[in-house]
């Protein structure tokens, strides 16, 4: 792993893409002050703030990126955000306040805040009062997540959360597994409860040839997303390898060198099963 620490001098929060490699910003937090960060949710750890985004749920987004993920997906693009210790400390505080310089901007735009990562989730404490001074300052709020830790989540937290962006990886159990180093079961089921109280989501479904690209999978997720009844739309996201180098950066071996991105082909076809069952895709 590079030297990103102590030597270097820290980077702005404010970040030109989530390509940049950042690591090692806050291990010199001890851990007893972690503890009390994630326990309270005063103080979070975050890799950056980027601005412009249109990607990120409706409208143009100001997106702060979480620092820690228990997933270990083999197509990840920010393996620098699975360890909590490479984001930047930043009190809930001096979040809030470089939220709202962009809040007039936001307004304009018809665009919100967008919290993504890693996994926002595993600092769940620090996301729900970051959407809460969001929602004060009557900004939309979107949570991108994998979902697995929905249920740190209270039915009360959930209605500062305008829009989830749920990643579904993969329905099979075994490929998900293979693929994420995890259970799908928690996903499914966090799915489900965001249909049962009708919390508006967008689904987030990463097209890898020769991993994803199963037609009867993706036949599967289509299904379930279909029947839920609160997914407004489903972005299939074709696989690209902007963040390779942050794998060979941190010495992490990276299994998907020879993949290439899908074809427009092969998009549109997968764009047309999720439309099959009734979705709206792109
Ligand atoms: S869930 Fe997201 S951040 Fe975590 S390993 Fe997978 S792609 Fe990376």
């Amino acid at each position: 792993m590079p030297d990103g620490g102590a030597t270097r001098p820290t980077p702005p929060l404010a970040a030109r893409s989530p390509y940049e490699l950042r690591v090692n910003l806050g291990s010199g937090v001890p851990d007893a002050d972690v503890r009390t960060a994630l326990a309270t949710g005063d103080m979070g750890f975050l890799h950056s703030f980027t601005t412009g985004s249109t990607v990120d749920g409706p409208g143009v987004r100001v997106v702060a990126w979480t620092a820690g993920c228990m997933w270990r997906c083999l197509y990840c693009h920010n393996p620098d955000t699975w360890k909590m210790s490479n984001g930047m400390p930043v009190t809930i505080a001096n979040a809030a306040a470089e939220l709202r310089k962009y809040r007039r901007g936001l307004a304009m735009m018809s665009g919100g805040f967008t919290l993504s990562g890693g996994d926002p989730l595993m600092q769940h404490r620090f996301a729900v009062k970051l959407f809460t001074a969001a929602k004060a300052m009557g900004i939309h709020t979107a949570l991108d997540t994998n979902g697995y830790y929905g249920d740190r989540i209270s039915d009360a937290e959930l209605e500062t959360i305008d829009l989830v962006l749920l990643d579904i990886k993969a329905w099979n159990p075994a490929r998900h597994r293979r693929l994420t180093g995890m259970d799908v079961g928690p996903t499914l089921a966090f799915a489900r409860r965001l249909a049962a109280r009708r919390r508006p989501a967008w689904l987030r479904f990463v097209l890898v040839p020769g991993l994803t690209d199963d037609a009867g999978e993706i036949a599967q997720v289509a299904a379930f997303a279909g029947a839920l009844g609160n997914v407004e739309r489903v972005d299939v996201l074709p696989f690209h390898q902007l963040g390779q180098h942050k794998w060979e950066q941190l010495g992490i071996a990276y299994r998907l060198s020879e993949v290439q991105p899908p074809s427009r082909d092969l998009v549109e076809r997968t764009c047309a099963v999720f439309r099959a069952a009734g979705l709206n895709a792109a």
